[in-house]
């Protein structure tokens, strides 16, 4: 039932009430005049409180009906607003547990390494010093990249909440190209050809630099992580979307991991993964997501994993 129509019925029930309580009251008058008689008074007096009655009671039940609906949507509507406040302070609080633990592994080692150079320099040879300061730029770096990877979600996460999402139209291949040089020579560091097949100008509405950071990321876990001799960078396009993909043809990715993979902190394999932070592939999907697109993951066809990064025309 619309909101407008309790108390639209309650208005027409009261107007009918006043026109037949006037009805009712001149022809009462009529006839005791005209009759001057008690009995018929009384009856129509009574027949009068009677429809009162009843038109009065149809108001309140309208009304009661009314207010009990408002009110059973007010409560909905305020357990959702908690129920969306115990998420977001459960989600801060797993966030800053994350984070915590995250920074603790880089600064156990750069605490260790420095203590151990301050207090006994005179105990370590040359090669060790050398190894302890190669700790300490090693995971320094780890922490800036944590640093610099939640600063960028942090600014996607303000983005998406600002609203302010007036997107340019751009060309895709420009910002496919531009990563394909990009990681050429790191490819190659590694013996992995980088490939990108020509592929035709798409243009979307988008935050290029946005798009390129998002297949940079791939691009690079495919050459840190998938073993895989050859990695494909393409770019396609389909009447309502675009899809870029980075295929790689190395050992794959579990069916269990690709559930999870875009999960803030999320990682595969803890030893291999190292030097990563686990938010590449969440600032992908936050990326896409802002564009009213999609981040996905799956098997390459013959082995290995293809990621794609969909986005609306
Ligand atoms: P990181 O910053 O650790 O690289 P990501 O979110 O980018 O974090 O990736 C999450 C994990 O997914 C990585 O730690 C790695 O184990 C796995 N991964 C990502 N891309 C690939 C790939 N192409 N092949 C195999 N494993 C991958």
């Amino acid at each position: 039932m619309p909101a407008w129509l309790p108390p639209l019925l309650s208005l027409a029930a009261s107007i009918v009430f006043a026109a037949v309580l006037v009805v009712e009251t001149l022809n009462f008058r009529h006839t005791a005049a005209r009759a001057g008689d008690d009995a018929a008074m009384l009856e129509h007096a009574f027949d009068l409180c009677k429809c009162a009655a009843g038109l009065l009671g149809a108001c309140a039940v309208a009304s009661i009906v009314f207010l009990a609906r408002r009110l059973k949507r007010r409560l909905a509507t305020v357990a959702a607003e908690n129920e969306q406040m115990r998420q977001l302070e459960q989600f801060r609080r797993d966030f800053v547990a994350d984070v915590t633990h995250e920074i603790r592994t880089p600064l156990t080692g750069i605490m260790g390494a420095v203590e151990m150079l301050k207090d006994h320099p005179e105990r370590l040879s040359a090669q060790e010093r050398e190894a302890l300061m190669d700790v300490v730029v090693s995971q320094s770096g780890r922490l800036n990249r944590l640093a610099l990877d939640i600063l960028s979600l942090s600014r996607l996460d303000a983005r998406r909440d600002s609203g302010k999402l007036d997107f340019a139209p751009d060309d895709l291949k420009v910002a496919v190209e531009n990563v394909h040089a990009a990681f050429v020579p790191a490819a190659k560091l590694k013996q992995i050809e980088l490939k990108l097949p020509h592929a035709d100008s798409v243009t979307v509405p988008c935050d290029i630099s946005l798009i390129e950071q998002a297949i940079a990321n791939l691009v690079e876990n495919a050459i840190r992580y998938s073993d895989s001799p050859t990695v494909e960078l393409s770019l396609a396009s389909l009447p309502a979307k675009a899809i870029i993909a980075v295929t790689d043809h190395g050992h794959g990715i579990a069916k269990k991991h690709q559930k999870r993979i875009f999960e803030r902190f999320y990682r595969v394999d803890k030893s291999r993964a190292q030097s990563g932070t686990g938010l590449g592939l969440a600032i992908v999907k936050h990326i896409a997501h802002l564009h009213g697109g999609e981040a996905a993951i799956a098997d390459t066809p013959g082995g290995g994993a293809t990621f794609t990064l969909t986005l609306p025309r």
